[in-house]
C-alpha cells in the first residue's frame, strides 16, 4: 500500500477513519534508543504519518487530541502507537509534527544526493546510512575517503542545491523494466508491491519508501562534517542538511562565545592561548611536585625531632599526592613508628590512596580494621599496605581507632 504521506510528502493535515485498535506492549524506538511502551496500535484507512522505513525514522503527531508516539509499518498497515484507545469507526483529524518530518525529509533527500555523487563521481558506493537525532552518516564501502573527495563532493552537492534541481517520485510495478535502472538501497521487503522511485533530476534514480523534498533547493545546504572508520573495511561519512546546519552552527557559535568569555580574547587566538595555558599548567604541576617533595622531607624531619618520639603517625593532607606520602614514609623508615597516610583522588574526593606501614605487631592489630573502615582494596605485602580507599569519610573513625589502640598499649 502507498500511504498518503508517500503520495504527498507535504501534507500536514488529513482526515481518516479508524479501522482497527488493538493493545500493544511493543517498545518504542527513537533514533536507535528503545523504551518500553504499553498502549494501543491504531490502524487508519490512510495516513499522513510516515511509518519508520528505509533508514527514515517514524513521524510523530496527533489523531484528534491523542498523541502518536511511534508509527510502524507491518505488511500493508501503518500502526499508530497511542497511550489511549480510539474506537473503530471514529473519524480522526491527523496532524503531523512538521518540524521533525521536514528535518527527516531534508536529511533523507540529502542522503540520496550525497550517495549519488559519491558513487557516480568518486566510485564510492553507499552500503547503509543512519539518521540520528543530531548527526547522520552514509556508510561507504572503502577504508578511507580523502579530504579532497570530501571537499569536492560537498561543493558539487551544494551546487546542485543552488541549481534547484527538481525531485520527482515515479511509481511502478515490481515487473516494470524501468526498475533495473534504479537502486534498491534501504528498501524494506514489504514495500515491493508498488515501487516508488525517487528521481533527482537526471542525476539519480533510487527505489525508496521514504518522504522526500520536491526540489533540492529545499535542502538549503549540505555540510560534510568528517569521516570516521566504520565497520570492517568501511568509512562513515557524517553529514548535516538544511536546518541542522543552522542549528549546529548556532551551537558552535554559543560554545565559541563561552570560550571567548573564559579566555578573554578573540576566537582566532583561542588555539594559541589554550596551548599556552596547557604549557603553564604543566610547569606549575612540575613545580608543585618539587615543593611537595621538599615539604614531605620537612614533615618527616619534624616528626623525627619530636620528643618524646611518637609511636604513630597519621597524615591526611588535602594537597597530598601518593608521591608526597611515599616520600614521608621513606623519610621515616627505620624509626619504628606505625604510619598511616592517605591522599584524595583529585576528581573523586571520597576516594583515594592509602599507605599503612610499621612494626608487624601494630600492622597485624590495626591493618585489617583500617582497610575495612575505608573500604580499602589491596593487600599487606612485606609489612606494608599500599592501595585504594573507597570511602575516605571514615578517616576520623580510623584516627580514633589508632589513638585508642596506642593509648591502651
Ligand atoms: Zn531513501
Amino acid at each position: 500500500m502507498v500511504f498518503k504521506c508517500q503520495e504527498d510528502s507535504f501534507l500536514k493535515e488529513f482526515t481518516s477513519k479508524v479501522v482497527k485498535c488493538e493493545p500493544t506492549n511493543e517498545p518504542v524506538v527513537e533514533y536507535g534508543k528503545t523504551s518500553p511502551f504499553e498502549g494501543f496500535q491504531v490502524t487508519l484507512e490512510n495516513t499522513i504519518l510516515f511509518p519508520a522505513g528505509g533508514g527514515q525514522p517514524h513521524d510523530l503527531g496527533w489523531l484528534n487530541s491523542t498523541e502518536v508516539v511511534q508509527v510502524l509499518r507491518k505488511g500493508d498497515e501503518a500502526l499508530h502507537f497511542t497511550k489511549d484507545p480510539i474506537a473503530v469507526g471514529t473519524v480522526v483529524d491527523q496532524k503531523i509534527n512538521w518540524e521533525r518530518r521536514f528535518d527527516h525529509m531534508q536529511q533523507h533527500s540529502g542522503q540520496h544526493l550525497l550517495s549519488a555523487i559519491l558513487e557516480k563521481e568518486h566510485n564510492l558506493p553507499t552500503t547503509s546510512w543512519w539518521l540520528g537525532s543530531d548527526e547522520c552518516y552514509v556508510e561507504l564501502d572503502s577504508v578511507k575517503v580523502s579530504n579532497d573527495v570530501i571537499k569536492a563532493t560537498e561543493k558539487r552537492c551544494n551546487q546542485l542545491i543552488t541549481d534547484a534541481v527538481p525531485v520527482n517520485v515515479k511509481f511502478c510495478k515490481a515487473n516494470d523494466p524501468d526498475l533495473n535502472e534504479a537502486h534498491t538501497r534501504g528498501l524494506p521487503k514489504d514495500c515491493m508491491e508498488t515501487i516508488r522511485i525517487i528521481c533527482i533530476g537526471t542525476i539519480d534514480e533510487n527505489m525508496c519508501c521514504g518522504t522526500h523534498v520536491s526540489n533540492l533547493s529545499q535542502l538549503q545546504m549540505i555540510k560534510l562534517i568528517g569521516a570516521e572508520p566504520g565497520k570492517k573495511g568501511k568509512t562513515n561519512l557524517k553529514f548535516l542538511v538544511g536546518n541542522r546546519v543552522t542549528k549546529t552552527f548556532q551551537q558552535m557559535l554559543d560554545r565559541e562565545k563561552a570560550v571567548t568569555g573564559l579566555l578573554k580574547n578573540e576566537p582566532s587566538k583561542h588555539e594559541e592561548l589554550i596551548q599556552k595555558l596547557q604549557k603553564n599548567l604543566k610547569v606549575a604541576n612540575k613545580n608543585l611536585q618539587t615543593v611537595l617533595l621538599d615539604l614531605a622531607q620537612y614533615e618527616a624531619d619534624k616528626i623525627k625531632r619530636t620528643q618524646p618520639k611518637p609511636k604513630y603517625v597519621i597524615m591526611f593532607k588535602k594537597e597530598a599526592t601518593p608521591e608526597f606520602n611515599r616520600a614521608v614514609i621513606k623519610g621515616l623508615e627505620g624509626e619504628g613508628m606505625f604510619m598511616f597516610l592517605a591522599s584524595e583522588e583529585p576528581d573523586k574526593p571520597k576516594e583515594g590512596q592509602i599507605i599503612i606501614q610499621g612494626p608487624e605487631e601494630h600492622c597485624n592489630a590495626l591493618g585489617d580494621k583500617i582497610t575495612e573502615l575505608l573500604k580499602g582494596k589491596g593487600a599487606f605485602k612485606n609489612g606494608k599496605f599500599q592501595g585504594k580507599a573507597g570511602d575516605l569519610t571514615a578517616m576520623n573513625k580510623c584516627k580514633k581507632l589508632i589513638e585508642e589502640y596506642f593509648n591502651n598499649l
